[in-house]
């Protein structure tokens, strides 16, 4: 490609990527295709002679788009959302065309410096304790799997790095906890077997005391509890752990506190709902998500740790071809996490900070968390409907309810859901709560404004209708 065409098509995707925003309830939420249709319109060998990009770029329209699922879609109330920004977007552009390799401070001096200043800015609008130190990772996954093997290191003195596992570790986590705790328990060494799922109260939160017995339990069988994970914001429900009864029982017992708030984490910014993470002086890490709900393009997790010197004995690395004349003087970002090579994560994160201010995103997310108010209001003033969790931030687990049994209902509720999303003009997804199959609307996508909320709940309300009439 020579740097005319360069230049011309990157003119074009700009105002592709532009359009694409204004035409997005165009398109069905979720893609429609089946199993293999995209597969089966690709060739099955790389090209042997160059090919334009007009044609690569037609293919892309053609066969790819129609693949696709749409996140930034306004009526995107699935999961949680994974939203980007115009000032991201072009951070990233920026960041592909240095295609710079950010693993130490001196491949890169600026990415460095400026991961240290977005993150302490971070820690600043949360309001997270003084001392606490940030780095950026891919996915709150990652980051809990790292906060695993600082545990497990933290726990063995070091020594598990050196020799392997010798004994059996164990963790603890909520039966609401995210499935990347299992996954990280697993990679991590402890094994499934040494996981402990907490009991839940009636809001789907850990019950702290039911912790501290399990911890004492397994202390008096031999084991050697590790960490706890806490979760700021369940997947299911936004339910929130308690972290200052939990960071107690974890300071008595000598075991790292871990907290996951990939998605609710974005909503202790605003000074109304900073009870969420009270008790994160007792923590030793924590992460969330700003490629959910801060308007940075995935991946960008922000992870802070209270103690950077166990972090840094967990990763680091000394190989000759990677010394240099200023490690002492500066962080090199590879001994902070598992990956060597490191992406310039930093930029779209600044870009997106300064771009809406501190205020910018505190509307946004006080806005969101209205509009799932509303829809509450509207679920619980309807005869059919029912509430079925504390609405905690800005996702609202609901159900249809006309009355009969447990089991019909769950049938009900799956089959109304799949005739919701069927119509393809707005997309939620479910969960169970003890047993009860439930529908989940998470406000929380940038471009979605109170119309698009009244036009869900319109549509929610005639398919439900239709549905009871039918039977
Ligand atoms: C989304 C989510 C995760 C996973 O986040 P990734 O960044 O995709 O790894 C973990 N925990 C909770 C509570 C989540 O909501």
């Amino acid at each position: 490609m020579d740097r005319d065409a360069f230049r011309q098509f990157g003119y074009r995707f700009v105002d592709w990527v532009v359009d694409y925003f204004d035409r997005l309830d165009e398109f069905p939420v979720k893609s429609l295709v089946s199993p293999g249709d995209i597969r089966r319109r690709l060739p099955e060998s790389p090209p042997l002679r160059a090919e334009p990009m007009e044609r690569i770029f037609r293919d892309f329209e053609e066969i790819v788009l129609p693949g696709m699922t749409h996140w930034q879609h306004p009526l995107w109330f699935a999961y949680f959302p994974a939203n980007n920004s115009p000032p991201s977007i072009l951070a990233e552009l920026l960041t592909a065309g240095m295609g710079a390799q950010c693993m130490v401070w001196q491949t890169s001096p600026a990415a460095a410096e400026l991961e240290e200043v977005v993150m302490e800015w971070l820690q600043k609008m949360l309001r997270l304790p003084e001392g606490m130190v940030g780095v950026i990772q891919d996915t709150a996954s990652t980051a809990t799997l790292v906060a695993l093997l600082s545990a497990r290191e933290k726990t063995t003195g070091f020594q598990t790095n050196i020799k392997g596992m010798k004994g059996r570790l164990t963790a603890y986590a909520s039966e609401e906890t995210h499935s990347s705790i299992e996954k990280g328990v697993k990679i991590a060494g402890y094994g499934i077997e040494n996981l402990r799922h907490i009991l839940t109260d009636e809001n789907f939160a850990m019950i702290p005391e039911k912790l501290e017995e399990a911890i004492v339990e397994d202390k008096s069988k031999g084991l050697r509890p590790a960490c706890v994970v806490a979760t700021v914001g369940t997947t299911s429900s936004t339910a929130v752990d308690p972290l200052d009864p939990i960071g107690k029982i974890c300071e008595r017992h000598g075991v790292w506190l871990h907290v996951d708030a990939a998605f609710s984490g974005t909503a202790a910014i605003l000074p109304e709902k900073r009870w969420m993470i009270d008790g994160i002086e007792r923590v030793d890490s924590f992460v969330f998500n700003p490629h959910k709900w801060m308007l940075t393009n995935f991946d960008c997790s922000a992870y802070f740790v209270k103690d950077p010197e166990t972090l840094v004995r967990t990763f680091e690395i000394h190989p000759e071809y990677l010394k240099t004349g200023v490690d002492a003087e500066v962080k090199n970002f590879r001994d902070w996490g598992i990956q060597l090579g490191r992406r310039f994560r930093a930029l779209k994160l600044w870009f997106v900070l300064r771009s809406y201010g501190v205020e910018g995103l505190q509307k946004m997310v006080r806005e969101h968390i209205r509009m799932a108010e509303m829809f509450k209001g509207w679920v619980e003033n309807h005869g059919q409907f029912e509430i079925m969790a504390p609405v905690t931030v800005s996702l609202v687990c609901f159900r249809l309810n006309d009355g009969r049994s447990e089991e019909e209902l769950n049938e009900l509720n799956k089959i109304f859901l799949g005739k919701l999303n069927q119509t393809g003009k707005l997309l939620l997804t479910h969960t169970t709560l003890r047993g009860k199959y439930v529908l989940r609307l998470a406000v929380a996508a940038r471009l979605t404004e109170e119309r698009h909320v009244q036009e869900a709940w319109g549509m929610i309300k005639s398919t439900a209708e239709d549905l009871l009439k039918k039977e």
